[in-house]
């Protein structure tokens, strides 16, 4: 049908697409509703990542046992997406297919690295998050292609993670938001560190390579307060009528802060 009707759009769980339907902002001629194909939700456990059904809802990421042990920043971020009936009905597909820029699934899939394994007719391809998402709303997906699946990297017994996010009301988009994972070596020396933010660019970035000439060392406070400052001095947040550029600033550097804070409490397991 994509092939045929040209300007066809699929819905998944509508959250996205009928608002903009309702406010005329977008005017489709065709839907294909995604809706009952099952083969298109789950999550699965495969070698050293965890396949995910682009048609799952953010709730069954959210409380997904598998995530929760091997991916546990994905299901932290789906669990704080909008409110219980958005989550219900919401999936993760369609979250990154909109490609919002404050959203939660475009940054941890940007921070992850994970796959986005996408079909058209007959053809099949395998695009990397940081090709899949090209700024606010675009993605590289053609108009004959729809995604049916995402990987994401298992993480490591050693890795410790922290998603840490500022709105002003719950269930809000995040003005800013923050997801970790850090890796430790057997010597509690930080191996490697994959850092993504919303809210200091015009769309999610992950920042990790900006992290290298902090790794090899202890966690400390004085490391952590190096390093948050460095990572300030690569944003490029924006000004809006009630959300100053500088606002942004602030929170993040409270928020990088707290996230390894929090992961490294996690590390010692002395937090959940
Ligand atoms: C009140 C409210 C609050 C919200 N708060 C948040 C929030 O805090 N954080 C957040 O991240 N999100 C939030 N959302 C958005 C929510 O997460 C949506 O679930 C998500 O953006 C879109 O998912 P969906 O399944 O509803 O997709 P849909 O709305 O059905 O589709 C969205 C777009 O993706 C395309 N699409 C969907 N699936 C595919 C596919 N498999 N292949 C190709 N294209 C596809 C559609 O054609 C459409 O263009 C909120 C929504 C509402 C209404």
């Amino acid at each position: 049908m994509l092939d045929q009707y040209p300007g066809t759009k699929m819905i998944a769980g509508g959250q996205s697409l009928a608002p903009m339907m309702n406010m005329r902002m977008a005017h489709i001629e065709q839907l294909i509703d995604l809706d009952l194909l099952s083969e298109l939700s789950g999550i699965k456990a495969a070698s050293s990542q965890v396949v995910i059904g682009a048609m799952t809802r953010h709730h069954a990421v959210a409380n997904s046992a598998i995530l929760q042990q091997q991916c546990p920043l994905l299901a932290a971020a789906a669990k704080t997406i909008g409110h219980y009936v958005i989550r219900q009905r919401g999936t993760i597909g369609g979250s990154l297919c909109h490609a919002d820029p404050a959203a939660q699934m475009p940054l941890i899939a940007l921070t992850l690295n994970a796959q986005f394994h996408v079909k058209s007719l007959g053809q099949e391809r395998t695009i990397a998050a940081a090709d899949f998402f090209q700024g606010a709303m675009t993605t590289a997906l053609q108009e004959n292609e729809f995604l049916y699946a995402i990987s994401y990297p298992c993480f490591s017994h050693q890795t410790a993670w922290a998603f840490e996010l500022f709105n002003r009301r719950h269930g809000d988009y995040a003005i800013v938001s923050v997801a970790l994972a850090v890796e430790y070596d057997a010597s509690h020396l930080i191996r490697n560190i994959r850092i993504g933010l919303n809210g200091v660019a015009d769309f999610a970035k992950d920042y990790s390579a900006d992290c290298e000439a902090f790794l090899h060392q202890p966690y400390s406070e004085q490391w952590v307060a190096e390093l948050t400052q460095h990572l300030m001095s690569k944003f490029a947040p924006f000004d809006e009528e009630r959300i100053s550029a500088s606002y942004r600033l602030d929170l993040s550097k409270s928020l990088i802060t707290s996230a390894f804070q929090r992961a490294h409490r996690r590390f010692l397991k002395e937090e959940a």
